[in-house]
């Protein structure tokens, strides 16, 4: 696939025109961020934005309606979220959120700090597009399914598969080589891919993850495993190996407010963002884990793995984008509320006409898009229902013979 336009994926130096007003998109690798930095976001979207956070699909934040473009970048540079003006749009780095604290053959955490700063260092790597996403997988398979350009999944203690292209390339790494054959490989990416444009991310490449091979000098050893998207979403009271608390939240369609970013920021613990558009803060003892639920939850948190809220997601859709047909958002609150996103698996009847929203009821995971585009739509089996010119349209997931 070649496109013609340049890779134009927003960040906090070049900020995206929406429909709505200017909207910044910052990357946190691995989804880290820690209590001054919540804060200092949360405040920035209160005076500068619309008052909230929204969470993206690749554990990074954006906000939107940004009023003074010149004093977020202040706010962020001071908070340690922009440490590079060079290289902002190509720190995406997705980690498993629980690494470290939680089960998992390894622990990727040194692995993200190590990457980053390897990133960073590297002049020539400024140039990837900021669509190219690389995952750390700590071998329990909650982000090797994201379809990373290039990653890493543990399969033993001191021991990785190299992911490229989105699928194993049935290369194994040592801990100690992991980050720098992934810099290697994205070097390599960026010899591939030359100087066109319109070639975004690896796949995209004929024979990429082949190519890529041949230039890191390596042959592959292993059998090539499988790594299917699995919406291991964290959510609620989770025991960590050293005894202390880590708290899945869910947050409803991925916005949340700047005030209650704040009560989160004031426990003073680590908080990690998911691909799944959720939180996980961690390192709780027990007595405050019991007092953030009983905080959190009535201001909208999402304590149990049951709530239909954690089922749909949903593109920005009207009033943030132009192209959209409705309010795709509003249209999948109401349709939670009215208790028409059902539990279980995807309902296998063909839905072949449009229909009003409050017709719309599908079971399973969904995502609700406000055009054909389907942005933010999560990997896996999820069901589709997009806005069309007469209403909206269901899509079933591909059904599995
Ligand atoms: S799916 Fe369509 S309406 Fe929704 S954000 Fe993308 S382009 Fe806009």
């Amino acid at each position: 696939m070649t496109r013609r336009a340049p890779d134009s994926c927003p960040g906090v130096l070049r900020l995206h025109e929406a429909a709505d007003g200017p909207l910044a998109r910052i990357r946190v690798p691995g989804g880290r961020l820690e209590p001054a930095q919540l804060q200092a976001l949360a405040e920035a979207a209160h005076d500068l934005a619309d008052g909230n956070i929204e969470l993206t699909s690749r554990g990074n934040v954006q906000l939107r309606r940004v009023s003074d473009a010149a004093a977020l970048t202040d706010r962020l540079v001071a908070a340690g979220l922009l440490p590079s003006t060079t290289h902002e749009r190509v720190r995406n780095i997705i980690a498993s959120p629980l690494s470290g604290r939680i089960g998992g053959l390894a622990d990727v955490r040194p692995l993200v700090r190590a990457l980053d700063t390897g990133l960073l260092a590297a002049p020539r790597l400024a140039d990837l597009p900021g669509r190219v996403l690389f995952t750390l997988d700590d071998g329990r398979g909650d982000v090797s399914g994201l379809g990373p350009d290039v990653g890493v999944h543990a399969v033993g203690a001191d021991e990785f598969a190299l992911l490229l292209a989105g699928g194993d390339s049935g290369l194994r790494l040592s801990a100690a080589d992991a980050v720098d054959v992934v810099l290697a490989a994205a070097q390599a990416f960026l010899d591939l891919r030359g100087a066109d444009p319109g070639r975004w991310r690896l796949h995209e490449i004929e024979h990429g993850a082949e190519r890529v091979i041949d230039r890191l000098g390596s042959a592959p050893s292993a059998d090539e495993l499988e790594f299917p998207a699995t919406p291991d979403i964290p959510i609620g009271w989770l025991e960590q190996d050293d005894g202390s608390v880590a708290l899945g939240m869910g947050v409803r369609l991925g916005s949340l407010p700047a005030r209650t970013a704040e009560f989160l920021a004031a426990v003073e613990r680590p908080v990690f963002l998911t691909p799944w558009r959720s939180l996980v803060v961690t390192d709780l003892p027990e007595w405050t884990a019991e007092q953030v639920v009983r905080v959190l939850a009535p201001m909208g948190l999402i304590f149990d793995a049951d709530s239909p809220w954690l089922l749909v997601s949903a593109c920005a859709g009207q009033p943030g984008c132009a192209k959209s047909h409705t309010d795709v958002r509003a249209d999948a609150a109401d349709a939670v509320g009215a208790g028409r996103v059902l539990p279980g698996p995807a309902d296998p009847l063909d839905l072949p006409r449009t229909m009003s929203a409050a017709e719309v009821a599908v079971a399973g995971r969904q995502h609700w898009s406000g055009c054909d585009r389907r942005c933010g739509r999560p990997q896996g089996e999820v069901t589709d229902i997009v806005a069309t010119s007469e209403g909206y349209r269901v899509d079933r997931p591909p059904r599995v013979p």
